[in-house]
């Protein structure tokens, strides 16, 4: 107390403060600052974190949207790690084309005051989808069996190609095309087609010449009918007929062609054949009481030669009712033909026990001896005596009735039969001439048509005929060659 009471009456001396309170807190101060700062940007380390969103490499299909997930980024400190301090990110993403496959880089940048930080994603685009191929249909299309399939069109598109039709191949194989097409990137597409067959129309049968054919009776004859299919090509092997025609009979037939292809279709044709009669000699006029038939049957053998001779010395027209019995001979057939001779079948074999067994072997042996009489002289005969005459009693030792049936079957094949009423009697009767000069004499007188039964393979009838021609001639009688409209001298059947 004192001491405030001494300096009572003067004024308080100004008081020194030395080097200064503020000073020292402001050195402080600043050495604080110092230290904060040395601590917060040289011993903590500031650095800035890029997390990129998503996997940092991706794929992506060419052609379809590339939408990047992007990146964020922060700053942080080393020592002050809780420090998470959100700063923008800028992404360079223009060098991805989603067009072209390939691998493409997005950079991410971001920046803090000096520092500045960079991250990438990388983004593959590859193609793997497959182009596709679309067919085109046309309406109503088919194609014909057998044929080549033709193409109604198609189109193939790829993602990253564009338009790669002109790239498909197709491969037909049993009833499917099948189509393939590749993308650049190897990507395959395929498709099928199943081929739609049809065939609509039926093939067409053709002939030459007109629908009409005329034949002579007797003439034999072949038609020329040909078909042919848009789908199965030539299809001539398998036209069928059907036809009533005998050209050994007077008439009008229809011959009625079909065929059908193998899709079913069927086609009809008709040709008509008229027989005509062989136009006939002006026949003479005569006493009919004076006409011989003089047959010759079982040749041409080894004395028909002979006989021709003999026969054209008379200007006599004869018979012949011919066999196969003399291969050598056969030749002969012609002669007599081309001599004005008439020629009938008498069989090729003449063996009874062969040719009456049944009808069809009968007309099996039949047919071979027209053959080599077609053969020889170049058309068909009409005209034919059965072996042993249509009253023979032998058949029936190898098959009853066959001459009945036998009769019937040759009017319905077009066929006139011949017996005789006359017989020479050189079929083991006799071999004497004179004997057969008589049995003939004798018959000529007794019948208005005389059919008379010779064989040229005799030699001693082939040696009495030049005297019976020139007496029979003598006498006024006339020879006739047969022809089917002559009389038939028919025995009457016995079995
Ligand atoms: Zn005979």
């Amino acid at each position: 107390m004192s001491v405030n009471n001494n300096y009572k009456n003067t004024a308080p001396a100004p008081r020194k403060r030395g080097p200064g309170t503020a000073g020292v807190i402001a050195v402080i101060l600043l050495a604080v600052l110092f230290a904060a700062a040395i601590f917060l940007f040289v011993i903590n380390r500031w650095e800035i974190v890029i997390r990129v969103n998503g996997p940092s490499a991706v794929t992506g299909e060419c052609g379809e949207p590339y939408r990047d997930q992007g990146a964020e980024a922060e700053v942080t400190g080393s020592i002050l790690s809780s420090v998470h301090h959100q700063i923008p990110v800028t992404a360079s993403a223009e060098g991805v084309n989603i067009h072209e496959p390939g691998e493409y880089k997005v950079t991410y940048t971001a920046k803090f005051l000096w520092i500045s930080e960079t991250a990438a994603r990388t983004v593959s685009i590859v193609d793997t989808t497959p182009p596709q191929i679309e067919l085109l249909t046309v309406e109503d299309h088919y194609t014909l069996p057998h044929h080549p399939y033709e193409e109604e069109g198609y189109t193939a598109t790829d993602n990253h190609d564009g338009d790669i039709t002109d790239r498909v191949t197709s491969q037909e194989r049993d009833g499917i095309v099948y189509y393939s097409v590749s993308d650049e990137a190897g990507n395959i597409a395929t498709a099928e087609r199943e081929i739609y067959y049809d065939d609509r129309n039926a093939p067409v049968i053709s002939f030459e010449g007109p629908e009409e054919v005329f034949l002579f009776k007797g003439d034999s004859w072949k038609d020329d009918v040909r078909a042919e299919d848009d789908a199965d090509g030539d299809v001539t092997d398998r036209v069928e007929y059907e036809t009533d025609l005998n050209t050994r009979k007077v008439g009008t037939y229809t011959v009625t062609y079909t065929v059908t292809d193998e899709w079913g279709n069927t086609a009809t044709k008709k040709r008509f054949v008229t027989v005509k009669p062989v136009p006939a000699k002006a026949p003479k006029k005569m006493d009919p009481k004076k006409v011989i038939y003089l047959t010759f049957d079982d040749g041409p053998g080894p004395y028909t030669e002979e006989l021709l001779k003999i026969l054209k010395k008379h200007k006599v027209k004869a018979t012949f009712f011919v066999t196969a019995a003399y291969e050598d001979y056969r030749d002969l057939i012609k002669k007599e033909y081309k001599a004005g001779h008439s020629i009938g079948i008498h069989t090729a074999t003449h063996r009874y026990e062969d040719v009456y067994e049944s009808t069809d072997a009968y007309w099996e042996d039949f047919n071979e001896m027209e053959d080599i009489i077609q053969a020889q002289i170049g058309r068909r005969v009409d005209i034919f005596r059965f072996p042993g005459g249509s009253s023979n009693t032998i058949s029936a030792n190898y098959c009853e009735g066959i001459m009945t049936e036998l009769t019937q079957q040759a009017g319905e094949k077009g066929y006139a039969y011949f017996d005789w009423n006359i017989t020479s009697g050189d079929a083991g009767d006799t071999t004497s001439g004179d004997v057969m000069y008589d049995n003939m004499m004798e018959g000529i007188h007794k019948y208005e048509n005389s059919v008379i039964l010779c064989h040229d393979v005799k030699d001693y009838t082939v040696k009495m005929m030049d005297r019976f021609l020139t007496d029979a001639l003598e006498e006024g009688y006339t020879f006739l060659p047969i022809t089917s409209d002559s009389p038939g001298a028919h025995h009457g059947v016995n079995n």
